[in-house]
């Protein structure tokens, strides 16, 4: 399976357009040890022939021009992007399906509540059913296996399964009573043919035990490194919500990541996601010397894998 990271960023990007925290400031100045990365964005193959997106990201179309494996091969239209994998309705995850309306045929796999969501309250959405065999939308348990499948090549065995109960906060109450908390966040395992398995999960509220389990049979693990403490936005912004009422479990401290998954034998560890703000961004502090001692890789944009 080959796996490509075409954005890294959280929500908003590095360096985020309204932003001057000290990354975002010293990146534009050219005196940031660091690079700058688009929001995050996964693709997958089995096979060079199909390519699966992990979620959709508002800069979809620019990672796939950055791609080449991605472009069109075909003459007059075409599009190797077989299927769209929703993780959540997170504005930064589905966004990017609106870049995909020009009439070109792909699934989208996802919850019936993000479903409901998207095509429901969304209206502009439609785009993407302006024809008859444009996209089709596959209703997904969030518990439960199956196999990303496009027009052509090979699928993806994919397990899926419940992370949280937060919707995005522009879903109303109204709809919000109308879903299944359960659908709407997932963490997804996907195996390759040769049994290796990549866990994909960009937004973890918190780890429990049955999380290390599977993240622990993972033979590579794309993890949320959104922030590094737990009021790391209130500090730059000097009020709003911490970390984990945002439904990220933040990097460091006695509850963070670095410490709870320090046991994991199985997988490469690699932080996607990562917030503008967040000092591992900056490879020549002491945060990201700390992740990479633990054993852990900070994402790039243009990375790519092999199971
Ligand atoms: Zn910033």
């Amino acid at each position: 399976m080959h796996i490509k990271i075409l954005g890294s960023a959280a929500g908003g990007g590095f360096p985020q357009w309204n932003c001057n925290c000290r990354n975002c400031e010293s990146l534009r100045a050219g005196t940031f040890a660091g690079k700058s990365r688009t929001q995050t964005e996964v693709a997958i193959s089995s096979d060079d022939c199909a390519w699966f997106l992990l979620n959709a990201s508002p800069d979809l179309r620019l990672q796939i021009e950055a791609t080449p494996a991605l472009h069109p091969r075909n003459a007059g239209r075409d599009s190797p992007i077989s299927s769209v994998l929703l993780t959540s309705g997170d504005i930064d995850q589905v966004a990017g399906l609106l870049s995909l309306r020009e009439l070109q045929p792909f699934r989208i796999y996802c919850t019936p509540s993000i479903r409901r969501i998207l095509q429901e309250d969304n209206s502009m959405f439609a785009m993407l059913n302006r024809v008859p065999d444009q996209v089709s939308w596959i209703d997904i348990s969030c518990d439960g296996r199956f196999s990303l499948h496009g027009e052509r090549g090979v699928g993806v065995d994919c397990d899926v399964f419940s992370l949280g109960d937060r919707f995005p906060a522009y879903v109303s109450h109204e709809r919000i009573a109308s879903l299944k908390p359960e659908e709407a966040l997932l963490g997804a395992i996907l195996t390759s043919s040769s049994g290796k398995r990549l866990a994909y999960m960009p937004a973890v509220p918190d780890i429990d035990d049955s999380l290390l389990r599977r993240l622990d049979e993972a033979d590579l693990l794309l993890f949320d490194g959104t922030f590094w403490s737990d009021d790391e936005l209130i500090r730059v912004q000097g009020g709003g919500s911490t970390a984990r009422e945002m439904g990220h479990v933040p990097i460091s401290g006695a509850e963070g990541s670095l410490r709870k998954l320090a046991g994991l034998r199985g997988p490469r560890k690699v932080l996607v996601h990562v917030n503008n703000t967040n000092p591992v961004l900056d490879e020549s502090g002491p945060e990201y010397a700390e992740v990479r001692a633990a054993g852990w890789e900070v994402a790039e944009d243009g990375w790519s894998f092999d199971l």
